[in-house]
This record gives structure tokens, C-alpha cells and sequence, in this order.
């Protein structure tokens, strides 16, 4: 019987585990975390309120089979139509802007029509050196200027042409609607772009954190065990790796972050030179009770840097369990990494944010809350394609297989990471754990 560890047990720990009891139901599987807390998909209930504290998370995917598989690991779940808008000079405009324009005045939908259908005119299927000069190609000076550059500025917290475009730019498929759209827009015709995008499930109950723990429940019926510890180190010892001194196995999957693997695992200095130059930002999350009802919202982008916030989401408009006469909001502020965000300042900005914006008012504020997450946004540095390679050949060297948001340092929802570990087919080839 072979002994298979996984490292953390966030989403990525969670479906790792089930998919290699599911391939080897004989072998013994532990995963071990530190709080088995749900990771980034956790929720808390303050005086009433629901709150996921990771912040607004939906799941969504162009795949049918990949949100088929997430929904069928259990939990009840409710399909919605996204009601996602850019709010810019105090409109709603639909998400996606390039679809929603339909709804600005003719000059505006003018000026920003003719922004994007240049970029498609001139379009021309070369690599862009980073971020900034892949969004100017892909949508011009207009919509690049009002709203792409400015929000993604205030999610990276950084120049945008200190970002790679590795993760957006894929040869050959320009990922931005029919030209046919854009002019139904620009002549004021609603639609709703990215059709498969437009639908999005949520647990019926209880937040996000359900999501998780159907995914909990599920390893748990398949006899993964848990075990509750903080990862400190990894050695090979005689064949084998020996965890914290104490737990013996096999094989290790890790999805613990990238960054900190060199030292958990001894590795190499060119590795902790590498792992020194990935880079994160923290993202807090501020949560609003209120004691009215919300609007017919989901989430909404706000590019204006007179914000801290880069989003905010009704997200009592999500499960079903939510009194009519109240509702929760949760805003994103990301901050760089090693910054120590001031939580007061945090809540008292975002407060003031949404007032200033008309959104909510004093009278009807019941409950604020916030909270911290060291890893919030992998960040793709132009060197990150090379130095996370660095870090996973390490790992392979020494037959470590490594998973998830953090564990391949990838900006990726829960849907990319259910789909990268089926395509792994942990237990079937080359990565075969019970070799
Ligand atoms: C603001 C925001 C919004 C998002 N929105 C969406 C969305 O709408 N839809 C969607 O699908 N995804 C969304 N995501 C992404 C989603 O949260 C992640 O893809 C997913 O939760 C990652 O799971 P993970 O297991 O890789 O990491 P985590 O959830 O970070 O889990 C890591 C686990 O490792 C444990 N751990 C860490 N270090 C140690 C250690 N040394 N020892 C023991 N345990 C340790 C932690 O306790 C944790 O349980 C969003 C993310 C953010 C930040």
C-alpha cells in the first residue's frame, strides 16, 4: 500500500486528495493543513451577517464537464445570471465593457466603439512584451485609458508594463467578443457577451465555504485522513519523506505557496534565489451588514483610483439564505506583499468609498468587519514563467509533484484548478503518486 501526503488542503489539497483515492482506493492518504479553515473559500457570520471572507467568489467556467464535475463532488448548489457592471463617471456598465457599452450615451459608445474595433483592425498576433502593450492591442487607447489600465493598476499595484502577458496572451485566439457585438453596442442594442461566462453557481446555503466542505466530506467518505499541523519541513530519508519529523510517506503532492517551498523542502540556492523573486500582494477583504435590501447586483469593477477598492459584491445576492430586508457586501483591497495593511484604515476607507459613491449611507451600516490574507494575487513578474520552472523542476528532481493557486504560483479560480488536476491524472501516468 503505498502512503500518498498532501500538503495543505485548501480546494487544491482537497481535489488532489479525491482524485488520488479515487484512482488507488488502497492507499493511505493524509492531508495536512494548518487550520483546515477552507483556505481562501471560508465564510464567517458576524452579528447575523454572511460573509466570505476570501472574498466574492463564484464559480464559473466555459466548461460544462468542469463545472458538471465541481458540482457533482456534493453541496447544494443554485444557478445565477451574472449582473456584473464596471462602474465609470457613476454608470453601470455591464460586464464585460467591450459588450455592455450599449448602455452609455451615442458619444461615449462612439468613442469607446471605435477604440476597440481599431484594436481589431489593426490586430496583428505577436507576443506582446507585457501587460499594458497586450491591452492597447487588444482594445486601444480609450478603453485601455478609462478602465482596463486603472483597474489593472489597482489590482497589481504596480507599472502594468512590469507585468508579463503570458497569462492573457494565447497565440492565435484573441479573447475578445465578435465584431458583430461591438457594433450592436456601439448602436445602443443590449447583449450580453461571453454567453458561457454569463451563468455562475453558489452554494444554496451557508457561503462558499460550502464548497469546500462538499469537497471535505467527499475526501472524508473516501477515507483521505486529516491531519492538523503547520508545514515546517520535508526531508528524504531512506527512501522515503519524513513531514515535521513525523509523518512518513511515499509520495508528497504540495500546494503550499511556491515561495516557501526552498526552505521546506532544503532546496538548492539558484531555487531560493527564484522563489525571492516571485512576487504576491496581500488582498483585504471588507465586510458590510446592512440593514436594507440589496440591489439587483452581483459584482462591480471600479476603476477610479479616487477608491481603494477594485471591486465590490453584493454578496447576499448569491445563496438563497439571506433575510430580504438585510444584505452582506464585501469590498477587495490588494496591497503589495510585506506591507502590513492597517485593518481600521482599511474598513474606514472602504465605508467612506461607498458612501462618496452613493452605493450605502451611515444610517443603514450595521456591521464592518476585514480581514487580511497573506496570498491573495500571484503576480506574473516578467520573470515568473522562468522562475516558478526553476522551482518545479526542483521539485520533480526530487519527485514532488506541486499543485494549485499557489502551489504552480497561477492566478487561477477554482474551475482552472479542477480542470489542471484532471488533466494531471494524478495516479494514472508519468506523475503516478504510487510509483
Ligand atoms: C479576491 C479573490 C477572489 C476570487 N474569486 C474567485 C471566484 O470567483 N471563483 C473561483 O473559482 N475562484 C476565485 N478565487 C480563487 C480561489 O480562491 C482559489 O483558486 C482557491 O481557493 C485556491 O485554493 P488553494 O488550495 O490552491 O489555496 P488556499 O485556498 O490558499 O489554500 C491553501 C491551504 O494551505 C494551508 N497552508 C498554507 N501554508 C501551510 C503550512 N505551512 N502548513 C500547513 N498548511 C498550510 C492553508 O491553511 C490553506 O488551507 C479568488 C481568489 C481571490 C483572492
Amino acid at each position: 500500500m503505498s502512503r500518498v501526503t498532501i500538503l495543505g488542503c485548501g480546494w487544491s489539497g482537497l481535489v488532489a486528495s479525491i482524485r488520488v483515492k479515487e484512482s488507488h482506493p488502497s492507499s493511505e492518504v493524509v492531508c495536512i493543513d494548518r487550520d483546515f479553515g477552507g483556505g481562501l473559500l471560508r465564510s464567517e457570520v458576524v452579528s447575523g451577517y454572511l460573509f466570505d471572507v476570501g472574498g466574492s467568489h463564484v464559480v464559473f467556467s466555459r466548461r460544462h464537464d468542469v463545472i458538471d464535475g465541481i458540482l457533482s463532488i456534493g453541496g447544494e448548489w443554485g444557478a445565477r445570471e451574472r449582473r456584473a457592471y464596471v462602474l465609470l463617471d457613476g454608470t453601470f456598465i455591464p460586464y464585460p465593457f467591450e459588450n455592455g457599452i450599449y448602455v452609455l450615451p451615442p458619444e461615449k459608445r462612439a468613442k469607446n466603439g471605435k477604440s476597440i474595433i481599431s484594436a481589431l483592425v489593426n490586430y496583428r498576433d505577436e507576443r506582446p512584451r507585457n501587460l499594458k502593450e497586450w491591452i492597447l492591442n487588444t482594445f486601444d487607447h480609450e478603453v485601455a485609458e478609462d478602465y482596463l489600465i486603472p483597474c489593472n493598476e489597482k489590482i497589481w499595484k504596480r507599472p502594468l508594463d512590469q507585468i508579463s502577458a503570458d497569462w492573457v496572451y494565447i497565440p492565435g485566439r484573441l479573447p475578445i467578443p465578435s465584431i458583430d457585438d461591438i457594433i450592436d453596442a456601439v448602436a445602443g442594442i443590449p447583449i450580453v457577451g461571453y454567453r458561457e461566462q454569463a451563468l455562475f453557481y453558489y452554494p444554496r446555503r451557508d457561503g462558499i465555504i460550502r464548497q469546500w466542505e462538499a469537497a471535505y466530506r467527499r475526501a472524508e467518505a473516501l477515507g483521505v485522513v486529516f491531519l492538523k499541523d503547520t508545514v515546517r519541513e520535508v526531508r528524504r530519508v531512506s527512501g522515503e519523506y519524513v513531514v515535521n519529523g513525523r509523518v512518513r510517506a511515499d509520495k508528497v503532492i504540495n500546494t503550499l505557496p511556491l515561495k516557501e517551498v526552498p526552505l521546506i523542502f532544503n532546496l538548492p540556492d539558484d531555487v531560493f534565489k527564484a522563489a525571492d523573486r516571485l512576487d504576491y500582494n496581500s488582498v483585504v477583504v471588507v465586510g458590510l451588514g446592512l440593514k436594507r435590501p440589496a440591489p439587483n447586483q452581483h459584482w462591480i469593477y471600479v476603476p477610479d483610483k479616487h477608491f481603494i477598492f477594485h471591486r465590490y459584491a453584493w454578496i447576499s445576492n448569491y445563496g438563497e439564505d439571506t433575510p430580504k430586508n438585510k444584505s452582506s457586501l464585501v469590498a477587495e483591497v490588494t496591497f503589495p506583499a510585506n506591507s502590513i495593511p492597517d485593518l481600521d484604515h482599511a474598513k474606514h476607507d472602504v465605508v467612506d468609498g461607498l458612501i462618496r459613491l452613493g452605493v450605502i449611507n451611515n444610517y443603514e451600516l450595521d456591521v464592518v468587519n476585514a480581514w487580511y490574507h497573506r496570498y491573495g494575487y500571484p503576480i506574473y513578474t516578467l520573470t515568473h514563467t522562468q522562475d516558478t520552472s526553476i522551482i518545479k523542476n526542483a521539485l520533480s528532481e526530487i519527485g514532488v509533484i506541486t499543485l494549485g493557486r499557489w502551489g504552480e504560483w497561477q492566478c487561477w479560480n477554482t474551475d482552472k484548478i479542477y480542470e489542471r488536476i484532471n488533466e494531471l491524472e494524478l495516479g494514472r501516468n508519468s506523475h503516478n503518486p504510487m510509483r
